[in-house]
């Protein structure tokens, strides 16, 4: 890949409202995934510079938990104008060290300041419940507290969106935060916290360390971080649920995915095609909620040369550039994956009908793979069982909604699925059966706002209570109870 150097300022560490050197001298490069310049160098930080940013954390935790719940919202408010101020910027910051289209990554700031709206509802989703007269001058009263320091660990393809579904809601529920944003996509995070200053926040509120696995394992470690949110992939998330828990911390970890969409006979099928290659291949399949399995109820030929055509259309570039919807894959290593599955695709029998390696050979400069296509696709497959995590779609044959549903509940992951139809009662029993926490009709990419929960079932997600909603809420708060008798 060409790599012309632009900027090679090694990024700093936030730490107690300080942008800090960190304590090591091994760092990664950052390059654009579409261009290959390298944009900057991120530090892999060791586990000194967890301690540093959880102590900091700590020592704000004593007065932020005691800072009156309106006032940590006002900071959101204005953290909401500073945000909304910087929109196009910050849009094509995640352009430039993500990859994905202009649009995506504006709408994944959208994502983002909702969030932080949300968040700033903070004096009503903390309030605590009563009960007068639970017996004879007898009450009872449930408060909300803060938990302590809390870390955050998020992935490379919603440098945004998932940092601003952890801390914002956080600390607006008195808690302080230690980010650790993916080591691929770090500059976007630096950005967040600058903006978070301006608002308003105090030094330790939100520290910022980047780096890898030191990092992460420090922050599972320390006895002084009490929860732990993470999200990524499904081995990484199991082994953070895993040992956190271990260690006696909070945890939610959101994993991996393998969304199927029914197209049944009777849906409109220009619009099942045109969201499903929006869904497939928007953020070049990089999305957890994104569509890589289709289940054709029916012999609907027409439905898959359609989707065939649309695939081919497909303008395939830089996010900067106009009209482009796929773009490239986050690192060469990532594509090399990739095309190892399209070999096994091809191996177990399945049968490409469209296939992408012909624009990743064509194409230069950054990692691009075109639209593929497999169709015939069984559920025993390596294919149809993986997140391949790409532009690359299997499409199954189902005789009917029943079979269609048995594939759903095949798959080990259960983060999202959508049926395409105008049957109300194939509706239903979609609704009702479908084996996942996320569910779309008619709708391409069903991710939920910030005021629900974002759910994924089965190997989807570790924990109990998920992002976002209520349920972020109470994760991120402990509840006291206070039962008093006034028969004196
Ligand atoms: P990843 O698992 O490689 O990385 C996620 C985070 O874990 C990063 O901060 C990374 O530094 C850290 N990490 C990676 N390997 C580690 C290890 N061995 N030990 C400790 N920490 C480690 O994930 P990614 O490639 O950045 O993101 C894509 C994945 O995230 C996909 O599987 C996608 O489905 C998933 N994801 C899920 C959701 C959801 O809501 N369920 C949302 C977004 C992304």
């Amino acid at each position: 890949m060409a790599v012309t150097k632009k900027n090679t300022t090694i990024l700093k560490n936030y730490i107690n409202g300080q942008w800090i050197e960190a304590n090591t001298e091994a760092t990664l490069e950052v390059p654009n995934p579409a261009t290959g310049e390298i944009l900057a160098t991120v530090p892999i930080s060791s586990k000194e510079d967890v301690d540093l940013a959880v102590q900091a954390a700590k020592e704000a935790f004593a007065t932020w938990k005691n800072t009156p719940v309106p006032k940590r919202a006002r900071i959101l408010f204005k953290y909401h104008t500073l945000l909304s101020d910087s929109h196009a910027e910050l849009a094509k910051l995640i352009v430039e060290e993500n990859g994905k289209a202009y649009n995506e990554a504006f709408g994944e700031v959208q994502r983002g300041i909702e969030c932080v709206e949300f968040a700033a509802g903070a004096p009503t989703l903390m309030m605590g419940e009563t009960l007068s007269g639970i017996a004879e001058d007898i009450d009872s009263e449930m408060f909300r507290y803060p938990l302590g320091v809390v870390g955050g660990i998020t992935p490379f393809n919603f440098p945004m969106m998932v940092p601003l579904w952890m801390f914002p809601l956080a600390i607006a529920c008195g808690n302080t935060f230690v980010l650790k944003p993916s080591e691929r996509t770090p500059l976007l995070a630096n950005k967040l916290v600058e903006l978070f200053t301006q608002a308003g926040a105090p030094p330790g509120v939100l520290n910022v360390v980047h780096g890898a696995h030191d990092v992460v394992n420090g922050l599972i470690e320390h006895e002084d971080v009490k929860a732990i949110s993470f999200v990524g992939s499904q081995l990484v998330a199991k082994y953070v649920y895993e040992k956190s828990a271990a260690q006696g911390k909070r945890v939610q970890a959101l994993s991996g995915a393998k969304n199927h969409h029914i197209v049944m006979p009777d849906a409109d099928m220009d619009k099942a095609v045109q969201h499903i290659v929006s869904s497939a291949y928007g953020s070049a399949g990089q999305r957890c909620m994104a569509c890589s399995a289709v289940v054709v109820v029916g012999n609907n030929e027409d439905f898959v040369q359609a989707l065939k055509k649309k695939a081919d259309e497909l303008i395939i570039g830089n996010g900067l550039d106009d009209e482009v919807l796929l773009t490239p894959v986050i690192r060469d290593s990532h594509r090399s994956k990739v095309l190892e599955y399209i070999e096994k695709g091809i191996e177990e029998g399945a049968s490409l009908i469209r296939d992408g390696r012909v624009e990743a050979d064509q194409m230069t400069g950054g990692t691009f793979l075109g639209p593929t296509i497999f169709d015939h696709v069984t559920p025993e497959m390596t294919i149809a069982k993986d997140e391949i995590f790409a532009p690359v779609l299997s499409l199954l044959r189902a005789e009917d909604l029943d079979e269609g549903l048995e594939y759903i509940r095949k798959s080990r992951y259960g983060n999202g699925a959508t049926i395409y139809t105008k049957d109300a009662k194939a509706v239903r029993k979609f609704r009702e059966e479908a084996d996942a926490g996320m569910l779309g009709v008619n709708v391409g990419v069903p991710a939920t706002m910030a005021f629900f929960p974002f759910s994924g079932w089965k190997d989807s997600f570790y924990g109990d209570l998920h992002v976002n909603g209520k349920d972020g809420v109470n994760f991120f708060t402990r509840k006291k109870m206070i039962t008093s008798r006034y028969d004196f």
